[in-house]
């Protein structure tokens, strides 16, 4: 069988040999090793730098984040005004052969108020335009686009034909414009170079061809990572393809749409009735009210977690614990959103955003993401970020909320469905392996330059 000897690295601050045979760790020698394996070995001289688990993106998803490269970004901080919006989208329109669409990501208000179609109009006439809020929820299109599609798509719920506005549309919009599932090379390559060896993909899919895309992906080699799929309600009792893991069923909680509580109530029992925990979207307060009512109901499975609890207040906290939920965060919010968090967000709920340290210290398993396409998805940009807690502009939000550095990386060394289990480099541990040029023990953060190489199942991807 073939193999990986890893001499002389630093294993949780100590010096080893680490032996990795068919896919799994072997050995891990510690102090002065002396290994001398036999057979088809590679030896990688590790120089002293870290060898960690690979890296997992507890909450991404894929599909978007790849599309996303062929887009134009019109929200801040790059683009923060209308004139500027309408210099972004003129002069995309410019590049493209007629008749292409423009697809624009990252928009929010305060670049030029409320978007609808008239305003696109104004901008591009001719040309279909399509624009994706930051929040990832809403699509505005322009008329020529609502010309294209309109035969397709009769006033479905969430859709606004008037002012363009689709709200949680992304695979009604996808099937109407026949838009292709994009490739996932280059996103992979990007996660590769960070270390990431794993990802959930987090989109609620409702449609089994989503989950199929990815699975394909997978089969070309794609994507190299390990790739956990959620999918939405619909596909509850859906088997997804066995070259994808199955996580928990994302459930969405929209502030402005709440679903009827029983209704809710009965989407978790069914998820735990299929064998699988719940993933529930929840932003603010008040769908944190909701979704821990709705658990107080249906009872609690392990594995059950609250994507991004981007607003967690004083008085969820204890309820979070008591009931043994996990937190799945975003510390790439409050870096790159921070600003327009303290302008925006109550003061009073100011302190309760995007926590860490508070549910460290009380025990609650957190697990880091990116949401990437909506933060960046280098996971050491997320890891920098829940250490300093550092907006753009250099001030700080929730300084008691902060990690240190190894329980920074650790919410990116989580077992993606037991959250409260670390992985760690010992023996009989899958090879997912993530190599460092430096040890940890040296001064500062690491970041993706440090990343040497990157292992899935003891093979360098
Ligand atoms: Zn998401």
């Amino acid at each position: 069988m073939t193999g990986l000897l890893f001499r002389g690295v630093e294993v949780d601050g100590s010096f080893a040999d680490v032996l990795a045979i068919g896919g799994r760790i072997e050995r891990v020698e510690r102090g002065a090793p002396s290994m001398r394996p036999t057979g088809d070995i590679e030896i990688v001289e590790g120089d002293g730098g870290a060898l960690l688990p690979g890296l997992h993106d507890h909450h991404i998803h894929l599909a978007a984040l790849a599309a996303a490269a062929g887009s134009v970004f019109v929200g801040p901080p790059h683009v923060s005004s209308t004139q500027h919006l309408i210099d972004v989208l003129t002069s995309a329109d410019r590049k493209l052969t007629a008749g292409e669409w423009i697809r624009a990501t990252g928009y929010h208000e305060s670049v030029a108020g409320p978007l609808d179609r008239h305003l696109l109009d104004r901008i591009v006439p001719g040309r279909p335009v399509r624009v994706q809020d930051r929040s990832g929820k809403r699509w505005t299109l322009n008329s020529e686009a609502l010309r294209r599609i309109g035969p397709r798509v009769g006033a479905d719920e969430g859709a606004d034909l008037e002012s363009g506005v689709f709200d949680r549309a992304d695979e009604l919009l996808r099937d109407a414009i026949g838009a292709e599932f994009p490739d996932l090379t280059e996103v992979s390559r990007r996660l590769t170079a960070c270390g990431v060896t794993g990802v959930t993909d987090c989109t609620p899919y409702d449609d089994p061809s989503g989950p199929d895309h990815l699975a394909a992906a997978v089969v070309r080699d794609e994507i190299s990572q390990e790739v956990v799929v959620t999918g939405g309600a619909n596909l509850t009792e859906h088997r997804f393809d066995p070259v994808l893991r199955q996580g928990p069923v994302k459930l969405v909680l929209d502030d402005d749409r709440l679903p009827d509580l029983d209704e809710f109530v009965d989407s978790i029992r069914r998820a735990h009735r299929a064998d699988r925990p719940v993933a529930i979207h929840i932003v603010t307060a008040a769908s944190l009210a909701f979704a821990l009512a709705a658990w107080d109901l249906a009872g609690v499975r392990p594995g059950d977690r609250i994507e991004h609890g981007s607003i967690i207040v004083p008085g969820a906290v204890a309820r979070i614990v008591e009931l043994g939920l996990a937190v799945v965060t975003q510390p790439g919010f409050v870096a790159e959103r921070g600003d327009h968090y303290l302008g925006d967000v109550d003061r009073d709920e100011i302190a309760s955003l995007y926590r860490c340290g508070s549910l460290f210290k009380l025990g609650v398993p957190i697990a880091g993401s990116s949401d990437a396409p909506y933060t960046d998805p280098d996971p050491w940009k997320g890891i920098a970020a829940a250490v300093v807690r550092r907006t753009q502009s250099c001030r700080v939000i929730g300084r008691g909320e902060r990690l240190s550095p190894a329980e920074a990386l650790g919410l990116y060394l989580r077992d993606p469905i037991d959250l409260g289990r670390l992985r760690r480099v010992e023996a009989g541990a899958v090879a997912d392996l993530c190599l460092l040029s430096r040890p940890l023990s040296a001064d500062g953060l690491p970041c993706r330059s440090d990343v040497r190489a990157t292992f899935r199942a003891g093979v360098r991807i």
